[in-house]
């Protein structure tokens, strides 16, 4: 059965980039019936925070990617690392290398001076270990193979040949005991039982290591796919400008996570020329073939247009969680959450057809929302404003009166209403609408102002009339 894994260090938020590598990993096992596992990569304990650990989880969670069991902590495993690395030495794949800093800082030296990339050259890998300097702790480092080369054959880098000339004997425990990163990785996929690696391709490197230490074992090496990273817009390598962002950063921005999803999805793999794919058809469409070979651009256009498209087809009452749980995200959320009971929560809900098929992300459905939580006299901008002469303020006002004996509200009654003023007066629909959504959203935009008035009730609608008049 298929076993993949998502191995964030938990040094930042979840970014973009690895949650583009979480769900190809999700979408891999879903497409295969098989799991995905999840592995901190916490070993670095300068850098690795439990916030981090907790953002990363909640990161997952909100972009609904779920995975088997508990996660793994490598930091935890490190006593099984030791072990492994001492069994190599016994096998001699393995040895002690008690080369003192300074020794290894002249083989550098020497290295810069011959203009070459700096490699341990083998000084203990055949030395007789009873010559061991007393008190120097040693590392262990892999025998790694002198001559040929280290082949991964890379699902999306296609067949990709390392000399190992260019791989040294590389340090799998340092000599203060901890294992180094190479090794970990290894020990932990192998128990972990993983059978498909997917990551970023700045691991590619790495893969030609992590074989050594396989080949070493002689444990199965996985099935490797190295995605290509994420650029900007520009090309360029992807900056905060460009969208290299935590998730929640694009939680905040009003994404929702379907779409966000789609996006990702769409960044460096693609089926044909599908654009909207839903969760469903992702999981059975998704193969490792289908993953590009080069760089994805971000471009927020597209995940905007894709959000819109997911607003519109989600439905409401979904629509208004995913509200409520941006909410204390946004500058003026909490004044919107105090207001949301069960009567506004009831309007925010008749509104939002009219509201999503304007808005492009939650924050601006929220925004365009804004009219129906705002205390009277309702604010109204410089633009509406001018809507409101004495013409305007006329027609608010003669159409407070009329409207106020209506008693079948809804659009259609308010519409036939208004309308018949309109007639009576001579004027166009427009020039009676305009003032109107003035005096009751305060904007020059809005939903289509019947739907306003039948969601702001009679009472609220008669009041801010009035109040424009
Ligand atoms: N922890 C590594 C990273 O966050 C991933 C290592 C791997 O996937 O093998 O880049």
């Amino acid at each position: 059965a298929v076993v993949t894994r998502f191995a964030p260090s938990p040094t930042g938020f979840l970014h973009i980039g690895g949650a583009r590598t979480a769900l190809f990993n999700w979408l891999y096992a879903k497409s295969k019936g098989g799991r995905m596992l999840l592995r901190i990569e916490d070993t670095d304990r300068e850098r690795s925070t439990d916030a981090a650990v907790a953002a990363i989880i909640d990161g997952l969670t909100w972009l609904g990617l779920d995975w088997d069991g508990e996660p793994i902590s490598q930091f935890e495993r490190a006593e099984r690392h030791r072990q492994v690395a001492r069994d190599l030495v016994a096998a001699g794949k393995a040895y002690l290398c008690y080369c003192t800093p300074a020794e290894l800082e002249a083989m550098r030296e020497k290295a810069r001076a011959e203009g070459r990339p700096p490699r341990y050259d083998g000084t203990w890998r055949d030395r007789d270990p009873s010559l061991a300097p007393e008190g120097v702790k040693p590392a262990i480092r892999i025998k790694a193979p002198q001559d040929g080369e280290t082949i991964i054959d890379d699902q999306v880098q296609g067949r990709v040949a390392f000399p190992n000339k260019d791989l040294d004997d590389f340090i799998i425990l340092r000599s203060d005991a901890n294992p180094t990163y190479m090794h970990a990785v290894v020990v932990d996929d192998h128990d972990m039982g993983v059978t498909h690696v997917i990551r970023g391709d700045d691991h590619l490197t790495n893969a030609a290591r992590q074989k050594i230490i396989y080949d070493a074992m002689g444990w199965a090496f996985p099935v490797m796919s190295h995605i290509p990273l994420i650029h900007g817009a520009d090309g360029a390598k992807l900056s905060k400008r460009h969208g290299a962002l935590g998730v929640e950063a694009y939680r905040a921005m009003g994404y929702l996570p379907a779409a966000l999803r789609n996006y990702l999805v769409r960044l460096g793999w693609a089926h044909g020329d599908s654009e909207v794919l839903s969760t469903e058809e992702m999981i059975a469409l998704f193969e490792l073939s289908g993953i590009g070979r080069s760089p994805s651009r971000f471009d927020f256009a597209k995940l905007e247009n894709l959000n819109g498209h997911y607003m519109r087809v989600t439905p409401d009452a979904e629509l208004l969680a995913h509200i409520e749980r941006l909410l204390p995200d946004l500058p003026d959320g909490a004044a919107i959450a105090a207001k949301l009971d069960d009567t506004m929560r009831a309007k925010l809900l008749a509104a939002l057809p009219g509201l999503k098929e304007r808005a492009k992300t939650l924050v601006e459905l929220v925004d365009a929302a804004g009219y129906l939580f705002a205390d009277r006299p309702l604010p109204i901008d410089e633009k509406a404003a001018l809507l409101l002469d004495a013409n305007g303020r006329k027609a608010v006002g003669d159409l407070a009166e009329k409207l106020a004996v209506v008693d079948d509200w809804s659009a259609a009654s308010t519409e036939a209403v208004v309308r018949a003023y309109a007639e009576a007066e001579g004027l166009k629909l427009g020039k009676v609408a305009q003032p109107l959504r003035a005096a009751l959203t305060g904007r020059t935009t809005s939903p289509g102002i019947f739907d306003v008035l039948a969601v702001l009730g009679r009472d609220e609608t008669i009041g801010r009339l009035r109040d424009a008049a």
